[in-house]
């Protein structure tokens, strides 16, 4: 299968002719060779962009608004091909992409076309004589680069705020899994977005994306990945001083307390990690168990990861998938060896499966627990099937220890007592805090992160803020004479 880049509402190779194959992750086999887009196509992208751009953001907002409800529709009515796709091309069990990340997709995309027509300006109660009111105006074109740990939900969590908003898009989805988003772009098309208003050019990082990140024709750039990375578009936007929207990575605090109802804090902590293979920026990584409860959690939690059933992800029964590339398994085993020689103990997994799935990118559900919260298991972003485990003695250690790394992404804690849940929830550095439940997302709920986790935030009112800017418009009702210069 060929699969090619959209750019003016049409498929069309990249100009190199370039393609790089895309692989099953369960096997490694071939899926499809994907256009490998390159700076010209970029360039041809950012050109059918600004030329959609006056029409699209001049049409009435609910007529926008119409068109992501379509999309959202056809979503739907698509389900099952689409769970199949992003199943295949990242390793997600299809009772999770049948279940959360179609549906999440379609409710994200719906939820901004009803919000196109919902955001607005405010009118400022200024001197006597003058009416100033405020105008949210789209930012122009905006690239948006994705990663591959849920390619098909975030082209909504990044298009749909800004299409809404009235702005065109330049999409770079991941190298590793672009099927989904082209898919996606086709639907688009189906649903009446008009040519040039989404562009999707699969293509290197280095390359595609630092060329986004740089470009004197893009507005603003969002970007979702590794902190690394981040930090390099921060550099290359500073050109035209592009705006710049960062979800990073994290290493997201699972605080049980002693009072927890542990059966509700076991499954719900595995769900943290394992979910996904751990390939989520809010994993919940670190197992932060109060010391009185820590054995009493690890006999029933250990057992419950051993359990897991790892296995093809298109069967209905697979729990978990593989890790989506075979260089990123490589990259999670190499941190168990990191913990063995951190003095850490391996209390489940630490390894690839043998047999039939040794072919593919496994690797089983692996609990480590570190000697110290400041080892590198504890403080580096694995992105895995990977919890370190760690304990504390009081609530002040456990702020200590879960506030003591660079990230502050999402967080979790376990207790009942509510006096405490809310304490807790304020004191964590974080962008998220969930109580009694982990891993909640909703498009109308703030997501995003602190410190090398990020800023800006996607989903709600505040994404459709970060897609605008404000513009201050000063009327002349009934002054007589401006104040300045009166003679
Ligand atoms: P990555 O940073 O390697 O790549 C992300 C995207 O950036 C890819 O499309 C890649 O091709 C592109 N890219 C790579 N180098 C680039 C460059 N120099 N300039 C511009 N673009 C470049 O990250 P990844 O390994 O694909 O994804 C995993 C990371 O993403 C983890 O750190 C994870 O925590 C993070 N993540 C964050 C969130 C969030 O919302 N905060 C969500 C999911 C994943």
């Amino acid at each position: 299968m060929r699969h090619q880049l959209f750019i003016d509402g049409r498929f069309v190779d990249a100009e190199s002719g370039e393609t790089l194959a895309t692989l099953n992750p369960h096997d490694n086999a071939t899926l499809a060779d994907v256009a490998l887009a390159g700076k010209a196509d970029v360039d041809r992208a950012v050109a059918a962009a600004q030329r959609a751009f006056p029409a699209w953001s001049r049409m009435a907002a609910a007529d926008r608004g119409r068109i992501l409800l379509k999309l959202a529709d056809l979503i739907d009515a698509h389900t099952e091909e689409l769970a199949q796709l992003e199943s295949l091309d990242t390793g997600h069990p299809i009772r999770d992409t049948r279940r959360l990340d179609v549906p999440r997709t379609a409710g994200c995309f719906r939820y901004f076309g009803g919000m196109a027509d919902k955001f607005q300006g405010e009118t400022i109660p200024v001197e006597a004589g003058f009416l100033n009111y405020t105008l949210r105006e789209p930012v122009g074109v905006v690239g948006q680069i994705v990663p591959w740990n849920f390619p098909l939900m975030f082209t909504s969590w990044k298009m749909a705020p800004a299409l809404a908003a009235g702005n065109c898009i330049v999409m770079k989805p991941s190298e590793i899994t672009p099927l989904s988003s082209l898919r996606i772009a086709e639907l688009m098309a189906e649903a009446g977005l008009p040519p040039g208003v989404v562009n999707m050019v699969p293509g290197l990082g280095h390359v595609v994306g630092q060329y986004i990140a740089e470009h004197p024709g893009i507005a603003k750039v969002a970007f979702t990945g590794s902190t690394a990375t981040g930090r390099r578009i921060v550099q290359a936007s500073a050109g035209n001083l592009k705006k710049v929207q960062l979800e990073l990575g994290g290493k997201g605090a699972n605080i049980v307390f002693d009072d927890a109802f542990l059966p509700a804090a076991i499954h719900g902590s595995a769900f943290a990690i394992f979910h996904n293979q751990g390939q989520a920026c809010i994993a919940g990584s670190r197992l932060m168990l109060h010391e009185k409860i820590a054995d009493a959690f690890l006999e029933q939690f250990i057992p419950l990861a051993q359990s897991i059933r790892l296995g093809n992800p298109l069967d209905d029964a697979t729990e978990m998938g593989p890790l989506t590339s075979a260089l990123h398994r490589e990259r999670v085993l190499n941190y168990v060896e990191i913990a063995k020689g951190e003095g850490g103990e391996l209390l489940a997994g630490g390894k690839s499966p043998s047999g039939e799935l040794a072919h593919g990118c496994y690797v089983e559900p692996t609990v480590v627990r570190a000697k110290s919260w400041r080892d590198r298991v504890a403080q580096e972003e694995v992105f895995g099937p990977f919890v370190t485990v760690l304990t504390f003695k009081d609530d002040e250690e456990a702020m200590q220890i879960a506030n003591g790394t660079d990230y502050g992404l999402g967080s979790g804690l376990w207790t009942r007592d509510l006096q405490r849940a809310h304490k807790v929830a304020r004191e964590l550095h974080a962008g998220m805090v969930w109580i009694n439940s982990y891993k909640r997302v909703n498009p109308g709920s703030p997501f995003g992160g602190v410190g090398q986790s990020g800023y800006g935030r996607e989903m709600g009112f505040d994404a459709m803020r970060e897609y605008t800017q404000v513009k201050s418009v000063w009327v002349n009702v009934d002054a007589q004479v401006p104040p300045h210069f009166v003679r």
